[in-house]
């Protein structure tokens, strides 16, 4: 066996990531990445622990597969390595003793997902009880910022409240995260990189609720160099963006401006395969500070050669 590279963290370098949930990918995201790639630099490695239980995969087999890939395909520079939508401790144990780099914190099951419906009586019921996972509060209410965009984030009672019910228990976990993926590499020595990612949940995330999570994230000492919001509009895997690419527009401009004030760090979007009527937006907006991560169009790309060349293959997969 070859001699395997080393992943790296990219920093805020713009960067895409490519998930390949079958190990066999590699070669043609090299050559996506030689032909189109500019100054962006390639995330290889990329998976969550829930693809790489369904997959039946282990964090070590997707390293070494893409990698593999990788060096095969006449890849010499750098390469990050994404272990994608980690949940507990244990998550990071096993991808950081694989060689991970970029460890993306999902906090998303103590994401409240109905909070944007909830009236102000709701709110305030829900709010006596989220109050405790929110000691950062007071701190905020009453201010505003003013973006560059012109856009203007209130942090009024209401927006502050809502935060905290949609958002307090998600910030403390994603801290507490954070904090874990900090001790584990202060006692192995290596460079680590996080990204925060709410971005799959129901309801969007407002500026406001945006300027909360990454401001407690950066105060509590987190490593963060992306930043993953749920975006307007319809984001589904594999295909274009479906909504209002202007009102979109707007709001990845306000969303870069909050990651421009208080990081820097980019803004990331998941979901990303075949967005692509996002892609210029994202890198307007962030004048280059962003992530996309992508896997499905790979998946689908895999599974139309085997639907092309093994009839009876195929029909075992669907
Ligand atoms: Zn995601």
């Amino acid at each position: 066996m070859t001699q395997l590279p080393q992943c790296v963290p990219l920093g805020l370098a713009p960067s895409f990531g490519f998930g390949d949930r079958i190990g066999l990918a590699t070669p043609g995201h090299v050559a996506a990445m030689k032909r189109s790639g500019g100054a962006i630099e390639p995330i290889f490695p990329q998976q969550s622990i829930r693809e790489m239980t369904r997959t039946r995969r282990t964090a070590v087999q997707v390293m070494q597969d893409a990698l593999q890939g990788a060096v095969q395909a006449g890849w010499t520079g750098r390469i990050g390595a994404d272990a994608d939508h980690l949940k507990t401790p244990a998550d990071v144990d096993v991808t950081a003793a694989a060689g991970f780099t970029f460890f993306t914190i999902d906090p998303s099951d103590d994401v409240d997902q109905k909070a944007d419906n909830y009236n102000e009586s709701t709110l305030r019921e829900k709010f006596a009880t989220a109050r405790d996972d929110a000691p950062w509060f007071d701190g905020y209410l009453g201010k505003g910022i003013d973006l560059p965009t012109g856009s203007r984030i209130e942090l009024s009672e209401q927006a502050c409240m809502r935060a905290a019910v949609k958002y307090g228990a998600a910030i403390k976990r994603a801290l507490a995260m954070g904090d874990y993926i900090r001790q584990v590499h202060a006692a192995s020595g290596k460079d680590y990189e996080i990204e925060l990612s709410v971005d799959e949940t129901d309801q969007p995330t407002t500026l406001a609720e945006h300027y909360i999570i990454a401001d407690q994230c950066l105060k509590g000492g987190m490593k963060l160099v992306s930043l993953a919001p749920r975006f307007i509009g319809e984001l589904e895997k594999g295909v274009d963006y479906k909504g209002d690419l202007q009102a979109l527009d707007a709001s990845l401009q306000d969303h870069a401006a909050i990651a421009d004030l208080i990081g820097p760090y980019k803004l990331s979007l998941h979901s990303g395969s075949d967005k692509l009527s996002m892609y210029a937006a994202l890198a307007r907006a962030t004048k280059g500070r962003f992530h996309v991560k992508t896997a499905g169009t790979s998946y689908l790309e895999a599974l139309r050669v085997v639907a092309r060349h093994d009839e009876s293959l195929f029909r075992q997969i669907v």
